[in-house]
């Protein structure tokens, strides 16, 4: 079987061209041509030997998700439905600001944690994706966002690279699919591909606290953890994987993870910065009418996360269909904030993008395959309608 080059890093793309007799380099090469200049088509990479290009055609392939449809918000949000094999179809959203582009990818075919909010826990559960189809994201929304430098949205951002920063907030859980997610992340952050640095590429979990402490070893990136509430009691019913690891190791965990960041010996060099790239940690937290939102919640909150350096992102529900949630309103979501300000802590509002599109926090649904259930494809509906089924 052919290998899938979209679906190695320098280190396997090394190990590729040793196993077949090649030098190692070759794989910074190739991963220019794949990934910086977009080219898939190995006639096409002159710098590279007409043997080795027959060899390349007849051990490699570059295989990219298929583009089934585009939306664009009126905001300038575009969300991309792609196609990865016959059953599934993820999403993969880009979120131009003035001063970044945010690409926001997906790590799963759906997701089996089960948050009670999130349309993506509702549609249930397919598989992982591998490398190529995370990669491939990132690699659709650079060529596509470079070959129309017309547009006018584009122009909002005056950030040389179309795609700035990177947050592993679309579909499924990152955690759950380490390795290929890491293996993608690595990507991201390698000089002869994407060259983003670790403070741009940003993971999202929703607290799989042995696979925190992993990343720190493995590939320490900016870390936001979906908190939601400020006790087990109603973290258990919100985000069910809080059953498994309650609140009191989760933050242990992304204390471990700041901490790394402090800088520690290495070979004589004192103060060198490793691990994390920043240091403090994200808790999202998402804004439920009655649910979560009260002074007392507040005040909570500010007791538990007291030891943890952190930033606070609230994010205002966003609501879908049998959702069973509402919004809280904008005064109580402001009072919240400001309570958290007070009590010394960063806390800052996200602003809801591409909502008109299904877009925004928690609205993914693209199409999924449900495993467990044997459901047949299905798009959940949301508030505007079909989610993904739009072409
Ligand atoms: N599984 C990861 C990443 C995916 S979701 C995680 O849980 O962090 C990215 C963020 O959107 C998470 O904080 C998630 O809790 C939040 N989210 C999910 N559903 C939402 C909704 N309906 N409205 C607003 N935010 C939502």
């Amino acid at each position: 079987m052919k290998t899938n080059l979209l679906d190695l890093d320098a280190a396997a793309m090394a190990q590729f061209f040793g196993g077949i007799d090649e030098k190692p380099f070759r794989s910074r090469q190739v991963l220019h041509w794949l990934h910086q200049v977009g080219e898939t088509d190995f006639s096409q990479m002159t710098d590279l030997s007409k043997a080795l290009r027959e060899r390349l055609s007849a051990h490699a392939m570059v295989e990219i998700p298929r583009c089934v449809s585009t939306s664009e918000s009126p905001d300038g949000t575009r969300k991309w439905l792609l196609a990865v094999g016959e059953e599934n179809a993820i999403e993969t959203v880009f979120i131009p600001e003035a001063s970044r582009g945010t690409l926001c990818i997906s790590s799963q075919a759906g997701c089996a944690l089960e948050c009670a909010f999130c349309a993506t826990g509702k549609q249930g559960f397919n598989r992982n994706l591998t490398t190529a189809e995370i990669i491939g994201q990132l690699w659709w929304a650079v060529r596509t966002l470079s070959a129309q430098p017309q547009n006018a949205r584009l122009g909002e951002s005056e950030h040389p690279k179309p795609v700035s920063n990177v947050v592993m907030m679309g579909m499924g859980e990152p955690l759950a699919n380490f390795s290929n997610v890491v293996r993608a992340m690595r990507i991201m952050l390698d000089d002869h591909a994407y060259g983003l640095s670790r403070r741009r590429v940003t993971l999202s979990t929703a607290g799989i606290v042995p696979a925190i402490d992993r990343l720190r070893e493995e590939c320490p990136v900016a870390l936001a953890v979906s908190l939601h509430a400020p006790t087990d009691e109603l973290r258990d019913q919100l985000v069910p994987i809080n059953r498994k690891y309650p609140l009191r190791e989760l933050l242990a965990a992304c204390q471990r993870y700041v901490d790394a960041s402090l800088g520690e010996e290495i070979s004589g060099a004192k103060w060198q910065r490793k691990g994390a790239p920043r240091d403090f940690v994200t808790f999202e937290y998402i804004m439920l009418d009655g649910v979560n939102d009260s002074t007392q919640h507040a005040r909570d909150l500010i007791a538990l996360t007291r030891d943890v350096p952190c930033k606070f992102n609230l994010i205002p529900f966003n609501s879908f269909a049998g959702s069973g949630f509402a919004r809280s309103p904008e005064a109580r979501v402001r009072a919240f904030q400001e309570r958290l300000i007070n009590a010394g802590l960063v806390a800052t509002v996200r602003k809801t993008r591409g909502e008109r599109i299904d877009g925004a926090c928690g609205q993914l649904a693209g199409r999924v395959r449900d495993r467990r259930t044997r459901r047949p494809v299905q798009a959940i509906r949301t508030k505007h309608g079909a989610a993904g089924e739009r072409t």
